[in-house]
């Protein structure tokens, strides 16, 4: 059997437990079908029907935020060390399940098995790091002056709202529950309504490895209505999102009523700057891992290719024959690097961008069709010869579609580079020092990589700027939004002390 014959069978038997049942609501632990109806979700592999699943409304939400507080008032109080061990446990049972949430986790978004084997044992990784932080959560400073000492606490905010995306589903969600974890708070997570499934997965780990009932629980549905509900509901008292922009804006306006915090990661148009002195062969990998793997579908991906005048027409002649090259397939092929997209009306969206190219003057050096494999299978596509103000430069399209745009010099790179609503990351290839610092310092984007694709730190921040969202992840900086500081001051003497009314 090839390995390719044994990833489908194994697949089949994980999947096997959702046929014919209803994907319900996990709520203090316990299944609840909840009262608005199901609905279905499909592989975008061959549109078979993976689940029925409970469609989440306000009345559900309202159901989870009451265990999320009821369970808070516990949860705060559990110490660090007993908050970390059983992190650790939910990390542990994440690594011995990642073959079955790697396997339905690429049937379920129709991400390649390459990338996505890797992607849940990142997000067992997620939960470690936070699980050792878990102790250390509610230290502050101190700050004495001479007459008192000021010292600062942390104390967790309180119930959270996550509101995750399609797109690597179960990564992401370890991003932000397991710090929310760490630090205290209890969760109600809504998955995308596109790709359900290991959200289930993460709720059934956690409890088996000794979570407390509804300190994590999760309402499947829409973001029209559970969605929704959770922003506005007064007992969350945090949104951590991920999403695109416009989500990011009416949630926003919907958690306005609750003065809700929130904390956006949203979506990106990011460029990758090539210079002419850069290392070309190394460069040209880099630019087309980061736009090609993941499907595309990847916030952090670099769609547009700024490159130097002097290598631009060699460069894009070199990636399109790479292009030509990727090899679409079915998910669990490990020799796939392209699957289908997560859903046609997604395909629709990606397509529609081929008319817009070749109208406003751009060339398809390659793709720009669906392949014969399936509906959702889009061939990798380059456009060249574009310019910024391209709709194919400005608006993210969040498939595998690099576009590619040449400049004069370094002026023109920044300004370019600059001239987009986004700015999640920028990725830089020089051997120019002083230039790589330049360009890094003035380029508008919350993450740069120089010389390098997206190697993620876990101690370091990761968020974006302008219209790619609010806040950060990461090390200690995801503790600064799921935690409040408390100062208190004590006095140390008898200072002076103004009367009134003598
Ligand atoms: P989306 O905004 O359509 O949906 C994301 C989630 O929000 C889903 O769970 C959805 O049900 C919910 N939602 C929708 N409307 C809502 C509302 N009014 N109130 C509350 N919740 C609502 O995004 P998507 O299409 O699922 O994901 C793709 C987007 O995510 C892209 O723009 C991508 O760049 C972005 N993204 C960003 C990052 C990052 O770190 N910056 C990471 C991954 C994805």
């Amino acid at each position: 059997m090839s390995a390719f014959d044994d990833s489908l069978a194994r697949a089949r038997q994980y999947l096997a437990r959702f046929r014919g049942k209803t994907l319900d609501h996990q709520i203090g632990g316990k299944s609840v079908t909840g009262s608005g109806g199901t609905f279905e979700t499909r592989s975008p592999v061959d549109d078979t029907l993976l689940a029925t699943v409970a469609r989440g409304t306000a009345a559900d939400i309202d159901q989870a935020a009451q265990s999320a507080t009821r369970a808070f008032l516990q949860w705060r109080k559990t110490s660090g060390e007993k908050r970390r061990e059983i992190l650790h446990r939910i990390a542990d049972a994440i690594e011995a399940r990642a073959e079955e949430i790697a396997l339905i986790e690429c049937m379920d978004t129709g991400q390649p098995i390459r990338y996505m084997s890797k992607a849940a044992l990142r997000g067992a990784e997620n939960f470690r790091f936070y699980a050792d932080r878990a102790p250390s959560a509610a230290d502050g400073l101190s700050l004495p002056t001479d007459t008192h000492l000021n010292y600062t606490i942390r104390e967790p905010i309180g119930p959270v709202g996550v509101i995750t995306p399609w797109n690597t589903p179960f990564m992401l969600s370890t991003w932000k529950i397991a710090p929310a974890l760490a630090a205290g708070c209890t969760v109600v997570h809504k998955p995308a309504e596109w790709s359900p499934l290991t959200a289930a997965l993460l709720v059934e780990i956690a409890i088996e490895a000794g979570l407390p009932a509804g300190a994590l629980n999760v309402v499947h549905g829409f973001g029209e209505d559970a969605g929704r509900a959770l922003t506005e509901h007064p007992e969350i008292k945090a949104i951590g999102f991920v999403g695109e922009t416009t989500t990011g804006s009416a949630i926003m306006a919907q958690g306005s009523q609750t003065l809700k915090r929130v904390h956006f990661e949203l979506g990106g148009k990011n460029p990758v700057i090539v210079f002419d002195d850069a290392d070309l062969d190394r460069a040209l990998d880099a630019v087309l891992f980061m736009i090609y793997s993941l499907n595309g579908e990847r916030c952090t991906s670099s769609s547009r290719a700024l490159v130097h005048a002097s290598i631009y027409k060699e460069f894009a002649a070199k990636a399109a024959e790479r292009v030509k090259q990727i090899k679409l397939g079915h998910p669990l092929d490990p020799a796939t690097e392209i699957g289908p997209l997560i859903h046609a009306r997604h395909v629709q969206k990606v397509m529609s961008y081929v008319d817009a190219a070749r109208s406003a003057g751009a060339t398809v050096a390659a793709g720009g069709v669906l392949s014969s494999l399936g509906t959702n299978y889009v061939e990798p596509t380059l456009y060249t010869g574009a310019h910024n103000g391209m709709k194919i430069a400005q608006e993210e399209i969040f498939g595998p579609v690099l576009t590619m745009i040449p400049f004069a010099d370094e002026q023109e790179a920044l300004s370019i580079a600059n001239d987009v609503r986004y700015g999640l990351t920028a990725y830089i290839w020089t051997r120019d020092v002083g230039r790589a610092h330049r360009v890094a310092q003035a380029v508008e984007a919350g993450m740069v990589w120089v010389n390098s694709e997206n190697v993620r730190h876990l101690p370091a921040p990761f968020g974006g700027v302008k219209s790619s969202g609010i806040g950060r992840d990461g090390g200690d900086y995801s503790f600064d939004f799921y935690m409040e500081t408390k100062n208190i001051a004590i006095a140390l003497g008898d200072h002076k002390i103004s009367r009134l009314g003598i």
